[in-house]
């Protein structure tokens, strides 16, 4: 832990520092006083009214009075200390929000528009600005997020990049600097440094980003999904300190699942893994990690989403929490509605590049947009649109190709009514 608290000391925002290695050092739960309809995991439930074995009946009564006493003072402290985070997570929030661009967790896309009443962000400046798309891949040890980023990888135009696995690679490295200090994070269920795991981090996406250039593939073509980060507000805090000037965060894909499934994932795991982490007590720390960790920087995320959506009547940011207890087909339904939701960004903002292009400035003629994904990389999109005080409906087809969305064919018919 002093380890961390030194390595938070170190990100230059001191401010958010003090307050999140406080956050951390006293270890808290999963808390929601945002969003009504998430519950909460910890609650005056937790604290023993339990009677004393031998106890006379006014011994009893005193002894039971004495716990309810205890109790109620108990229920006062949670109630400040849930107080006391609900405020952390707050200024974090605040924090993340695009006042100041430059410390913005969303990074530089600009705030959301609307099309024919579909609310999205237009992310046509990424390119020029050479900045990564990024979504957040999060979840406890075994939820899932290894297996959905594979399929999501297989289906949309996407490039996975595991912290969890650049950190397993890093500590084997021969001649890695920090191998040591990651080799004994990984063991003990630590959280690697932010400087640590961003520097692997961005190494791994420029490669990615050579790497299509190369091909031929536009610089924006691919989403990042970078899975297991940010871990905690310390992550956070160096995500805005040294990302949000060449990556654009999209938002979150949080897949939640209760331990008993996780651990019962984890061994089967452990039969072919082959990592030194797939074992109970690992396992155990992990996901104490990230309940007490991550779930405050969840919220802090879903915070972030709905002060911009009070603020531009829309949100940069899009938190997405998935049930992660189902089979792998379920998870994956709700997965890919999720993907669609974040591609359809990059679907309209083609759609609206090539209506100025064919001159079509006035965004008011278009009614009843709906949009499809097929396929992660085909999309149809529908609209009622007036040309000459006549209604038409329209349909345009676009594909992801190498170089981004491109319009492959457009169908306009007169209104039936
Ligand atoms: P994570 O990347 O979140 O640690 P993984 O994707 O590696 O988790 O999944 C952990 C283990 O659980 C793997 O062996 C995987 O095959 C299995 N698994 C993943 N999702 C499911 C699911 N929905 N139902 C059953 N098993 C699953």
């Amino acid at each position: 832990m002093k380890a961390l608290i030194k390595a938070q000391a170190a990100v230059s925002m001191a401010i958010m520092s003090s307050i999140t290695t406080a956050g951390v050092a006293r270890g808290f739960n999963f808390v929601n006083h945002f969003l009504p309809g998430i519950s909460r995991s910890r609650g005056f439930q937790q604290v023993p009214l339990q009677l004393r074995g031998g106890a006379s009946p006014n011994n009893r009564s005193f002894s039971s009075l004495l716990s309810l006493e205890r109790a109620s003072a108990a229920v006062t402290m949670d109630k400040t200390h849930d107080d006391r985070e609900a405020n952390e997570i707050e200024e974090a929030a605040r924090t993340c929000l695009p006042l100041h661009k430059s410390l913005a967790i969303t990074g530089s896309i600009p705030p959301p528009r609307s099309f024919g009443g579909i609310s999205y962000l237009d992310t046509s400046s990424l390119d020029e600005k050479h900045s990564h798309r990024v979504i957040f891949v999060l979840g406890g040890p075994g939820a899932g997020k290894g297996t959905q980023s594979e399929r999501i990888v297989d289906i949309y135009k996407c490039v996975h990049l595991s912290v969890g696995e650049l950190l397993r690679s890093g500590a084997d490295k021969e001649g890695y600097e920090h191998a040591d200090l990651v080799k004994e994070c990984l063991v003990k269920g630590k959280i690697v440094p932010v400087e640590v795991s961003l520097g692997l981090l961005r190494i791994a996406m420029d490669e990615k980003a050579n790497e299509a250039l190369a091909d031929g593939e536009g610089y924006g073509s691919r989403i990042f999904l970078v899975d297991g980060f940010p871990r905690n507000f310390d992550n956070v805090n160096g995500w805005m300190k040294h990302m949000p000037s060449y990556t654009a965060v999209l938002g979150a894909l949080v897949y939640n699942c209760p331990m008993e499934v996780l651990e019962k994932r984890i061994l089967s795991r452990a039969e072919t893994s082959g990592r030194s982490d797939d074992n109970l007590e690992s396992a155990r720390k992990r996901f104490n990690t990230f309940r007490k960790e991550t779930q405050p920087v969840v919220r802090a995320l879903e915070r972030v989403e709905q002060l911009q959506s009070d603020e531009f009547g829309g949100s940069q940011l899009k938190v997405v929490n998935i049930d992660a207890t189902g089979t792998v087909e379920d998870v994956w339904k709700a997965t890919e509605s999720a993907m669609n939701s974040f591609v359809t960004n990059d679907v309209l903002t083609a759609n609206a590049l090539l209506l100025k292009k064919e001159g079509h400035e006035n965004m008011n003629a278009f009614k009843n947009v709906h949009v499809d994904i097929n396929n992660g990389v085909n999309a149809v999109v529908t609209c009622d649109r007036e040309i000459d005080g006549v209604v038409k409906k329209e349909r345009r087809a676009l594909q992801h190709g190498p170089t981004g969305w491109r319009c492959v064919g457009v169908e306009r018919h007169r209104s039936k009514e």
